[in-house]
């Protein structure tokens, strides 16, 4: 696999960003990958480690470590090493539906994982991944797959994000006939209302739905299931029903002045900004009314993962005058701990694009750890103009063992802001769709199925990515989705072989 001295004669090398003051000037994608040719040598780096973690999607330590979906990642590097993108692309499709998205978005489980990264130098295996994958669409390999055979069986799938996609395309290709049922105007879940495009441009999405419509995956937009069609409908028009909601439910933050205007949840605040650049068309421009939401503004951001560093850099891109970030917890060490090392999923310091972006702009980091708000303070029209933020220390509980975070006396302050962005994660399923098809949920309001199953408490109701697993990552409701159609064809057909 790879070239077995590759990992000594090369250092990794990955992308090139466009820098920070250039790329807040507009809402595309900012990396310009390597030529083909050193990609091979970054591939080379694979190093026939005989025990790659890479592809093995395991739990340890309590996280996954290595690729969910299993990724054959040595055989696809040495593929790419060898200039055998063919192969490689074919390789890749066994195991993954969309690698054009993963190869943008995901935090690269297998590269946390690799081999080569005990020395923090792992194989670049996710720019490998982007460039199989736009070789094969710019060499005309991704073709649509329609099946030979139709079976003449139904499935309905509720919701449009890439575990319903990933559903909807194993079950099409194996001859099942599939309605996608989407409640927003356009497809594809939080790669399209949530993900914002500089991490991936609206149009690599369009590519890969224009290709399932033509394989025979029928869409239909702004249906929202349990208000516009009654579950009863879908259950009796079609033999199987795909739940594919997500965790859509966001936490919200309860304190006195949450009422006031200009406080937004951070998904509806990065759908307003995206529609706004899909609605306007060719000239991929944001409304008025959208840019205001942010310009000119001080903006709070609540939470320090990832949908709140997103948060941040649209904001940015926007012209606020100020951006500050809160965390509730601790800032992560720099570096792996003992307790947390390779391979498990390294808990460290990240700053990501709108940080860096953040950093070049006012000079430092958003970020305030160990930090929350307790009151929002409205002007006289009813808007945000203040918040109250207070500093925390993390207490032990005696009972329970765990660590709470409690607010220091004396630590209290008022800052000003303009505009409130609640990122603070998300908390299950939305009650309105699964008391529509009467299906169990688990205490965080998942739906619940027994463990490795895909099917809910009612028959034939099965449910796959983040309305199962909570809130979680692109390549995992990848794998859900793919993993629910196996189960439905199974129950559709008495054997399964996707
Ligand atoms: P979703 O993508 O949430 O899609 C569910 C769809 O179902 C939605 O379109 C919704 O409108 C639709 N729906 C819900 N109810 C109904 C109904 N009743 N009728 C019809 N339609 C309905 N992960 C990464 O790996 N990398 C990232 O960079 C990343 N960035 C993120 C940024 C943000 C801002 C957010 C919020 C999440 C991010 N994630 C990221 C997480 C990732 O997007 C999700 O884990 C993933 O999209 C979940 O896929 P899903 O198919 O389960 O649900």
């Amino acid at each position: 696999m790879g070239k077995p001295t590759g990992f000594l004669e090369y250092d990794r090398e990955t992308s090139t960003a466009e820098a920070p003051l250039e790329r807040i000037k507009h809402f595309h994608e900012f990396k310009t990958p390597l030529k083909l040719e050193e990609q091979r040598k970054q591939a080379a780096r694979c190093m026939e480690c005989g025990v790659p973690f890479c592809q093995s999607g395991c739990m340890i330590g309590g996280m996954a470590s290595g690729c969910p979906l299993h990724n054959l990642v040595p055989e696809t590097n040495d593929l790419v090493y060898r200039g055998n993108f063919k192969q490689a692309y074919l390789r890749l499709s066994k195991t993954h539906s969309f690698p054009e998205f993963t190869c943008r978005v995901c935090p690269a489980l297998c590269e946390a994982a690799c081999t080569c990264n005990v020395n923090g130098e792992p194989v670049s295996t996710k720019e490998n991944e982007r460039a199989i994958i736009e070789t094969a669409y710019a060499e005309g390999w991704v073709k649509p797959e329609p099946p030979k055979v139709r079976t003449g069986k139904k499935v309905a799938v509720i919701g449009s994000g890439p575990s319903g996609l990933a559903a909807a395309m194993q079950l099409n290709r194996r001859g099942h006939e599939v309605t996608v049922y989407e409640r927003h105007d356009r497809i594809g879940g939080l790669l399209r209302y949530g993900i914002p495009n500089m991490k991936l441009e609206k149009s690599v999405l369009d590519r890969r739905i224009h290709l399932m419509e033509e394989e025979g995956v029928k869409f239909v937009t702004g249906v929202d299931v349990g208000k516009d069609i009654k579950a009863e409908e879908l259950t009796k028009n079609f033999d199987r029903v795909i739940l594919a909601c997500g965790a859509s439910n966001p936490r919200d933050i309860k304190v006195p002045g949450r009422d006031a205007k200009n406080i937004f949840f951070a998904v509806d605040f990065l759908s307003k900004v995206t529609k706004s650049l899909l609605d306007s068309g060719d000239k991929e421009q944001i409304s008025k009314e959208v840019r205001s939401l942010a310009e000119g503004k001080h903006v709070l951001v609540i939470g320090g993962g990832d949908t709140g560093n997103d948060c941040v850099g649209t904001s940015i891109r926007l012209g606020a005058k100020t951006v500050t970030q809160l965390e509730m917890m601790p800032k992560p060490s720099e570096t792996r701990t003992p307790s947390n090392p390779w391979p498990q999923w390294p808990r460290v310091l990240k700053t990501d694009y709108g940080q860096e972006e953040a950093i070049a702009v006012f000079g430092h980091d958003p970020r305030i750890y160990q930090t929350t708000v307790t009151e929002f303070i409205k002007d006289e029209k009813g808007a945000v103009k203040q918040a109250k933020i207070v500093s925390l220390k993390p207490v032990k509980d005696e009972k329970t063992g765990r660590m709470n975070m409690v607010p220091v006396e004396g630590t209290e302050k008022v800052i000003e802001v303009g505009l409130v962005l609640i990122a603070a994660g998300f908390l299950g399923s939305q009650a309105y769709v699964t008391d529509a098809f009467q299906v169990k949920v688990n205490g965080r309001t998942n739906v619940e199925t027994a463990p490795e199953s895909y099917e809910s408490s009612v028959p034939g109701i099965f449910v796959a990515g983040d309305m199962h697993r909570g809130q979680s990552l692109v390549v995992w409701a990848i794998r859900e989705g793919r993993m629910a159609a196996e189960k439905v064809d199974e129950s559709l057909m008495g054997y399964t072989n996707l």
